[in-house]
């Protein structure tokens, strides 16, 4: 897929002010730091366009980006930052499913793993949030010019074995890097087949 525009629409905390329109949309979410924005600002080709920071746990907003002026990106908050405070992590949980649960627009979430680390219960617990709220996922990992290709196999193996303890099948799942351009035409290509695909349904349903 080519990206010919990418613009920020609006950051918010309640899912009831997200954009109204039926466009498909597709949410990333994963541990602060585990290189979120850095990927999204590979994917559109934006050097800034969702803010890479040092400072973890610092984009506390649902953010919506208009991609094509055919779908959105929208960039979650990052979970399982430690210095949180306990409520603030509730006002957290409580927005994120909200977003989850009500977005009808929603079409798939990417959950971000770092290559680099042994599956994570907290987002294993995640996706499994998703599995039984039925939202269809796929896994990104990222960083893996950290890794030699071996080490990356062997990597994705193990969290696929882990993953396949308490799932029947795996999900789709992809491998970049967004320092060295990895993985890019992969994750936008399985946006587009599916876009096509949803256009084709609403049609062959006259929605
Ligand atoms: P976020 O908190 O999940 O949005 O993560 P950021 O995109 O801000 O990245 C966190 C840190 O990981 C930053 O220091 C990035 O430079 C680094 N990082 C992100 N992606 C990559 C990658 O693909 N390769 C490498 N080597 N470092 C990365």
């Amino acid at each position: 897929m080519l990206i010919k525009t990418a613009e920020f629409v609006m950051s918010n905390s309640d899912v009831e002010k997200c954009p109204k329109n039926t466009l498909p949309e597709y949410a990333f979410i994963g541990r602060s730091n585990v290189g979120k924005s850095s990927l999204i600002n590979m994917l559109t080709n934006h050097k800034n366009l969702a803010k890479t920071s040092g400072k973890p746990g610092k984009t506390q907003l649902i953010n919506h980006f208009l991609i094509n002026k055919n779908w959105y990106l929208v960039d979650l908050p990052g979970y399982g930052y430690a210095k949180v405070s306990k409520s603030s992590k509730k006002r957290f949980q409580k927005f994120i499913t909200n977003y989850f649960e009500k977005r009808a627009q929603l079409v798939s979430a990417f959950v971000l793993v770092d290559i680099r680390h042994e599956p994570q219960k907290i987002d294993l617990e995640f996706m499994e949030y998703l599995g039984i709220s039925e939202i269809p996922f796929s896994i990104i990992f990222t960083k893996a010019d950290k890794l030699k290709p071996n080490a990356i196999i062997r990597h994705v193996d193990l969290y696929c074995q882990e993953f396949l303890k308490s799932w029947e099948a795996l999900p789709p799942y992809f491998v970049t890097s967004s320092s060295k351009d990895i993985g890019r035409e992969e994750v936008l290509e399985f946006i587009d087949s599916t876009n096509s695909e949803i256009n084709a349904m609403r049609k062959s349903l006259g929605t």
